[in-house]
């Protein structure tokens, strides 16, 4: 969209925004970096940096409030449950909030006047039409420009391609529980570096979030980054297991998810429904 609107296909935007979990991987900042300077600068649009901490860092901070991941736990029973997922919250819909609340010249606490809005567009395509929501704030109305030009990724994929943009990676923090195993891979295939990163953390949150555990609210089960509740340097990222196929049972969109992830990471305004998923529980680690 910000191609779009720079080349003049879109009108021009007045700002873009990047919502930054400070976890994203190097290819995605390296992407960010190159866009602005090609794309967004010549056209003079100016691309906004927000962020609300480190989701990384603040998982492992003792002293510093958590919002859950939704990471997938093994209680001591063996009953399976997942985190209930804030972190798509507090990283990324609350500082684009803030900042278009300060574009606005209305910054928190005071009241937006009714009638004062920013139009917002969200880059959902048509494959995905049923993601597109209204705002949940009045201060803001969702626009779906890519959805009204009728414009599925693939269309998407060929206009990038036609700027020289094919590379264009999906943004999700490094090590997001919503990977499939294909980005699982992907990680450990081309990135040792971060490879070491994620399954590092995944071992370090075995016992739930630092501030959690600080705080006497102790995760009895397990916590785990991959699906299958195993530590992700011996989890099974290179093929489906037999328990696996079992759990499946021919449901094509859950094998899909298995290796492919959640198709568009984490939009902040297209959140991945829960209906199908396993019973969430913040196993007190929401602290
Ligand atoms: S990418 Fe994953 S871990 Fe990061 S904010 Fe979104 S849901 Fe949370």
């Amino acid at each position: 969209m910000l191609a779009l609107s720079a080349e003049g296909l879109l009108p021009k935007v007045d700002y873009a925004i990047f919502a930054d979990t400070g976890w994203e991987p190097a290819a995605v900042y390296r992407h960010l970096d190159r866009l602005e300077e090609e794309v967004a600068k010549p056209a003079g649009i100016p691309v906004l940096r927000v962020r609300a901490g480190n989701i990384r860092a603040d998982a492992l901070n003792p002293d510093h409030r958590f919002a859950s991941m939704p990471l997938y736990i093994l209680n001591q029973d063996g009953k399976q449950g997942m985190t209930r997922r804030q972190c798509t919250g507090e990283y990324k819909i609350k500082p684009i909030k803030k900042k278009v609340r300060e574009l606005l010249g209305y910054p928190h606490p005071q009241r937006v006047p009714k009638n004062v809005f920013v139009e917002q567009w969200v880059g959902i395509s048509t494959d995905e039409f049923h993601r597109a929501k209204d705002a949940d704030v009045k201060y803001m109305r969702n626009r779906h420009p890519l959805i009204e030009m009728g414009w599925s990724r693939s269309d998407c994929v060929r206009h990038l391609t036609s700027l020289g943009l094919a590379d264009t990676p999906k943004s999700s923090c490094l090590g997001c529980p919503f990977h499939g195993n294909a980005q699982w891979r992907h990680i450990r295939d081309t990135s040792p570096e971060e490879w070491r990163d994620v399954v590092e953390f995944d071992a370090a949150i075995r016992k739930g979030n630092a501030r959690a555990n600080a705080t006497g609210n102790r995760l009895l089960g397990q916590a785990f980054l991959h699906r299958s509740r195993v530590p992700l340097d011996r989890a099974p990222i290179d093929h489906v297991t037999t328990a696996e196929r079992a759990a499946l049972r021919g449901d094509a969109a859950e094998a899909e998810e298995m290796e492919h992830g959640v198709l568009d990471g984490c939009s902040p305004w297209a959140c991945r429904g829960e209906a199908g998923k396993p019973k969430r529980d913040d196993f007190g680690l929401a602290s």
